[in-house]
């Protein structure tokens, strides 16, 4: 028979011959670890490249229980040389990185729970799904993904862990309201990288960096444990230890590790803004399923106002034109979801450009079709909607998705 323990998980060892108690029984000789705390613990990993790969073995092994994973990529052959996770023939299958690393997270360590999105965090994550984490970590190679995620987190008052690689080098920043911002320590170069890049459609495009990254394994596997490092102590309330403020960096081709304190947050950044509990509206009647015309009814009950306006921070394209031949299309597609491919079919030529004519960046009682549910204009399960009345703007969350959240 399996044993079981009071605080932790199940162990699968019947007829292994493997005699302990626990997963973590290595950890628990270590006065200040809380098993019950870390196996409860939910902690979304956006990104699951290399450092991504490194964080989530790490996490598996450190036993965090539930563990929510994003990524809109493909697994390619350059990946397999930094990724502890993957193996050739997931090229061959053609397999999904959130995937893949999802289920060997799981060989590792059987106690783990896993969910994944294959998508794009700017668009495809309900607010709702970070507000329900403890921690979160960055494993990404761009800065516009940093800046939603650091918006996103300051929104729910979560701390985030960013961690970067580049050739033999590493740095890592753990951003806490108040404390410690991404946006606030932006320059002048990187928002004309990052307005740039919005403008593309594609999501890979809009990730993408210059070009791939000379790094190492090596680096990953030093910065991801870092940043798992740092979790832990988020996961356990440990805020006097925590790096929140101060800027990890180390070369490893020069032999140096140094560890400073960051600027302090501005007055002035659009990153500030927190959803306070009291402020915060939640309705297990609302759900993405619903349509924009039983959304908004139910709005306008609620407030008991008849000018209602759900807020996006993406553009709905309405109509577009081929440039040359003038032709117009008018169509209702969320422009991050408006990629290179599905921008051809409207080509009269090859390479034609195609402008965009008539969009909408906010959904009222003029929207071109409100028999379409939300969840086609682009609102993800769980979203936190922002909603502009007459008076003043609320936050409204789609508590109806709950289920959505649902580790296996
Ligand atoms: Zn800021």
């Amino acid at each position: 028979m399996a044993k079981t323990s009071k605080k932790g998980s199940k162990l699968k060892l019947e007829n292994t011959g493997v005699k302990t108690e626990h997963w973590d029984d290595t950890f628990r000789l270590m006065s200040w670890w809380d098993a019950d705390r870390v196996s409860k613990a939910n902690v979304m990993v956006v990104g699951a490249g290399a450092l991504g790969n490194e964080v989530l073995k790490n996490l598996a092994l450190m036993n965090v229980g539930s563990i929510f994973i994003v990524d809109f990529d493909t697994i390619e052959y350059a990946n397999l040389c930094r990724s502890v996770l993957f193996r050739t023939q997931d090229i061959k299958l053609n397999k999904f990185k959130c995937e893949i690393a999802g289920e060997r997270i799981k060989d590792i360590n059987p106690n783990v729970k896993v969910q994944t999105v294959n998508g794009d965090i700017m668009i495809d994550v309900g607010l709702g799904v970070l507000r329900r984490m403890d921690v979160i970590i960055g494993c990404l190679d761009n800065r516009i993904a940093r800046l939603f995620i650091n918006r996103y987190a300051y929104k729910v008052g979560k701390v985030w862990i960013d961690g970067a690689i580049e050739n033999l080098s590493g740095q890592l920043n753990v951003y806490k309201n108040g404390t410690s911002c991404y946006e606030c320590a932006l320059t002048n170069v990187d928002w004309e990288n990052i307005r740039f890049k919005m403008g593309c459609a594609d999501i890979a495009q809009r990730n993408s960096t210059q070009g791939r990254v000379p790094t190492t394994p090596i680096s990953s596997s030093i910065i991801a444990a870092m940043q798992v490092q740092e979790a832990i102590k988020v996961i356990h309330g440990n805020e006097k230890q925590s790096m929140a403020g101060e800027q990890f960096k180390y070369d490893g081709m020069n032999n140096w590790i140094i560890q400073f304190k960051t600027e302090p947050v501005r007055e002035e950044c659009d990153s500030h803004y927190v959803i306070k509990d009291e402020e915060l509206i939640k309705s297990k009647e609302l759900t993405n399923e619903m349509t924009i015309a039983e959304c908004l009814k139910w709005l306008k009950a609620h407030f008991k106002d008849d000018e209602i306006n759900i807020q996006l921070n993406y553009k709905i394209i309405l109509e577009i034109a081929s440039m040359k031949s003038e032709i117009t299309y008018e169509l209702i597609i969320p422009e991050p979801h408006f990629s290179e491919n599905k921008q051809t079919i409207y080509q009269a030529e090859p390479g034609e450009p195609i402008g965009i004519t008539k969009y909408a960046d906010r959904i009222n009682s003029k929207f071109p079709n409100l028999d379409l549910k939300l969840k086609d204009v682009g609102i993800p399960p769980l979203h936190i909607l922002t909603v502009e009345t007459s008076e003043d703007t609320y936050f409204v969350e789609l508590t109806g998705d709950e289920s959505f959240l649902n580790y296996n």
